[in-house]
Parts: structure tokens; sequence; C-alpha cells
């Protein structure tokens, strides 16, 4: 069959396919770890599902309105405007089956050939890919490990040409766990403003940070808002991947564009979810608190057993639940040492270059899994690389 050229080189998310192999190994009976999975590894919270199921009987099966159902479109903008800092009009806000067409939808809205976007190298992988689906050319802006996995406004600044059409940007970020701070986001509102760009600010980190780490929106600095398209949702915060339930907060001038992407594509997210999610919002907020409280627990364990492998670094993560170590120092790079990891360890991860090529030399490793699983995930690492006969 032949296939249009514009599905034939799109990109993918490797998570899910590395996940698939991690399972056909477990279907020959192989123990496998699984770090390579985005997502916690906790229920949806008992007040939401229970929620969910009150809906269900009370007939919220229907269609609804595209742009979201009211009172879930009002429960976003008043937590959003509690939590960002400026004022969220609901009529700005945009669900979605997850957060993830938040992004289509703005690369589709901004970006068209002959336009530029810059994006995150480390970054989610889908940023890139959507990027080319859309005939725009990606443009990587380099995420350093030496600067802690933010980004440098100088080097924005220099990438920035006639043809840029779109900032996008991740904090606290996949795969890297790093935060911006209010001074970065200030230089990349600087260069918003200067050059009248919007941004994409994926924001669906913002409530997993540790360290008394603040989360700033970039909309709630001057003139941003009406440049910025946030993109939050429900599936991290609330361990709710599974019911792909997402948000945008849009600047007014494109909701009417957002709309008729909704409307062309998905019509709209289903009703009884949508109820949940108000639940979810203005119900008790313990066990977001719980979760986080547990990553960070986690993620000390994980970081400081990775740093006692030899030839393997690895950052604090400030946000998020990965760590992104750094394996150069083994002789194998992140790819290979993945692979090892998978066949010899029984522990999955991804390879950082699955998140552009400055993570060739890491690996993305997810701690929402057990405490007991990382400990172990860690001992066999180190299994690996001893075998390597590595020395440091
Ligand atoms: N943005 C980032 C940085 C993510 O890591 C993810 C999911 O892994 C998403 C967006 C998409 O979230 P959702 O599952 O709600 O579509």
């Amino acid at each position: 069959m032949r296939l249009a050229d514009r599905v034939v080189d799109i990109g993918t998310e490797t998570a899910f396919e590395a996940a698939a192999r991690a399972r056909a190994l477990e279907a020959t009976g192989r123990k496998i770890i699984h770090l390579e999975i985005g997502e916690p590894d906790f229920d949806t919270p008992e007040n939401v599902r229970e929620a969910a199921k009150r809906a269900l009987d009370a007939g919220w099966t229907h269609y609804g309105p595209f742009m979201g159902l009211p009172q879930l479109r009002e429960a976003i903008a008043a937590d959003s405007t509690a939590r960002r800092g400026f004022p969220v009009d609901p009529a700005t806000v945009v669900v979605t089956p997850g957060a993830k067409p938040i992004m289509f939808f703005a690369l589709l809205a901004l970006a068209q050939p002959g336009d530029e976007v810059i994006y995150p190298d480390p970054g989610f992988p889908i940023y890139e890919s959507m990027t080319r689906f859309v005939g725009a050319t990606p443009v990587p802006l380099p995420l350093r490990e030496e600067n802690d996995f933010r980004l440098d406004v100088d080097e924005l600044r220099r990438l920035v040409t006639s043809r840029t059409r779109l900032i996008i940007f991740n904090s606290p970020a996949n795969p890297t766990g790093g935060v911006l701070t209010r001074a970065d986001l200030e230089g990349v509102a600087d260069v918003a403003r200067e050059h009248d760009i919007p941004v994409l600010a994926d924001e669906i980190y913002m409530r997993i940070l540790y360290d008394g780490a603040e989360h700033h929106s970039i909309a709630s600095f001057p003139g941003m808002a009406e440049r910025t398209i946030i993109l939050d949702g429900f599936s991290k915060t609330y361990a709710m991947t599974g019911w792909r339930l997402g948000y945008g907060i849009l600047p007014e001038a494109l909701v009417p564009a957002f709309g008729r992407l909704v409307i062309n594509s998905v019509s709209c997210v289903a009703s009884f979810e949508q109820v949940a999610a108000v639940e979810a919002l203005t119900g008790p907020q313990d066990a977001v608190e719980a979760m986080v409280a547990e990553f960070r627990v986690r993620r000390d364990l994980l970081v400081a057993g990775l740093n006692a492998i030899p030839g393997v670094t690895c950052r604090m993560p400030h946000g998020a639940f990965y760590a992104f170590p750094n394996v150069g120092g083994t002789g194998l790079n992140g790819p290979r040492m993945a692979d090892r990891l998978l066949h010899e360890g029984g522990v999955s991860v991804l390879s950082g270059s699955a998140f552009g090529h400055a993570g060739a030399q890491h690996l993305r490793v997810s701690y929402a899994n057990s405490r007991e699983n990382l400990r172990l995930a860690v001992h066999r690492f180190g299994e690996v690389v001893a075998g390597l006969g590595v020395e440091v």
C-alpha cells in the first residue's frame, strides 16, 4: 500500500515501543523491572474514580461541548489562576484527550513549511516529530548537563530567526528532571516579546517538584499571557494517564483555531471523565502530595545508587520522576547500555538518544516504581557495568 509521505518519516515516542519490547521478553518468562514508563505507578485517587462512576450512572455519556464542559473549564481556570499567578479566563481553556493534542494543535495552528520551531534537546520526542509532520523545520536548543539541563537564554537568542514561529520548552522536564528558574523564564519571555514569537510552555509536571523548588508560569509575566500556550493535564498529577485527559490555556487569538482543530479531530472529551476531573481539581489534594513525597524518596535512593556505579554520573533531578544518568564513562553509549541492561540485567530503561542528539550518552530512568524494584535495578545495573570491566 502506498503511504502518504507525511507518515513515512513520522517520529515516535520510544517509551511505548520499549515497553512492548520488555513485555515480549516477559512473555518468554523473563522477569523485567520496568523503568521505561512515563507514568505514576499509583492508582487514580479514589474520590476521582468514584466521581467517574457516579457520572456514568448519572448519564454523562453523551457528546459534550467541543472546548470542554463549562464546569471543568471553570475549575481549570480557577485552579490555574491560583497556582500560576495570573487571571485565567475559562473561555481560553480547551480540554483535550490527553495533553499531547495541545502540542499537535499548537503546531498545526502556528507552523507550516518554511517556518522554524525551537524545541529542547533532550526533550519530549513529539515536539520534534510533530514539527516535521506539519512541514516546519525543528531547531534544537541544547540543554546542557553542566547547566543542570536548563536552557541557556543566549543560546536561545542565537537560534531565533525571522522564520521562528514557536518556542517550546518544558519545566519540570522530561527526560532530565531539569527545572527552569524564574530568571531563565524571564529570559525566554524577553526573547518572545522582542521577536513577537508565541511559546508553548509544557507544564505537565508542574506539581511534581522537590526541595522547595517553585513553579513559575511564563504566562504570568507581563505581555506573556497573550503569547503563551500552556499545556497541562491530569495524567501525571493525578495518576490518570489512561484516562486521556489534558488541557490547554490559550492566548485569546488562538481559541477559534483550536476549536476548529478539536472539531475536525476528536469532537470532544468523554463527558463522565470531565465530571470526574472537576473532582480531581476541587477535591482533596493529599494523594498528589503523598505521591510527590514518595517520588522524592525514590529519587534520592536511585540517584545515589546510580552515582555509586563506576562510569555512571547522575545529576540530581529537581522535578518530574525521571533521572538522566550519563553512562559515557562505562565505554557504552545510551542505546547500547539500554540494550545490555534489558537483556543482561532485566531492567528496562530508555536510551537518552530517544530524546534527541544531546541525550546520546544518557539513559532515562523513570522512578515511578517501588523502592524495592529501584534498589534491585541499581544492583543489576552495577552487575552489568562490572561485567564490562570498566576501569574508572
Ligand atoms: N508533555 C510531556 C513532557 C510528557 O512527558 C508527556 C507524557 O509523557 C506529555 C506531555 C503528554 O501527556 P498526556 O499523556 O496527558 O498526553
